[in-house]
């Protein structure tokens, strides 16, 4: 269900559909965390597509500018990608021992929007507001 309007919103921005890039959409459509494009080169690796970092790291890149993909830079400084809806994001919990991630309830940016909504009212400009919630998770911390 998630494939059809992200392809086609690839078509839109004169990006070509390849199986690689089918597959890549395929594989974040699946997962519940961010990606680092080390892990989604070896998932592509059991999909029989090797593709070097630097081809990856260029489909990726345009695919988050597109807005399909979401970019999140946690503490380890690596960046992990994960797919969101159209003009949607969402923040993460990030386990600084396992790496373990998962998304934060959207009440949370709605929060959020409401602060901006203030600032605006001051005539601020919001170009952007970024959160994530580092720790441990409920299994390295025990
Ligand atoms: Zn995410
Ligand atoms: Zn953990
Ligand atoms: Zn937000």
């Amino acid at each position: 269900m998630l494939c059809e309007n992200k392809l086609e919103k690839i078509r839109q921005n004169n990006l070509r559909v390849t199986d690689l890039l089918e597959s890549i959409i395929d594989i974040f459509g699946k997962q519940s965390h961010p990606l680092t494009i080390l892990e989604l080169k070896t998932l592509l690796k059991k999909k029989n597509f090797s593709p070097n970092k630097t081809t990856l790291y260029r489909q990726v890149e345009k695919l988050s500018s597109i807005g399909i993909l979401q970019e999140s830079v946690f503490s380890d400084s690596q960046r992990r990608y994960c797919i969101v809806e159209e003009g949607d994001h969402h923040h993460h919990f990030y386990c600084k021992q396992c790496g373990h991630a998962e998304e934060l309830p959207h009440s949370l940016c709605e929060k959020i929007h409401k602060v901006e909504t203030q600032l605006k009212s001051r005539n601020f400009k919001i170009i952007k507001h970024s959160l994530e919630i580092e720790g441990l998770c409920a299994k390295c911390n025990s």
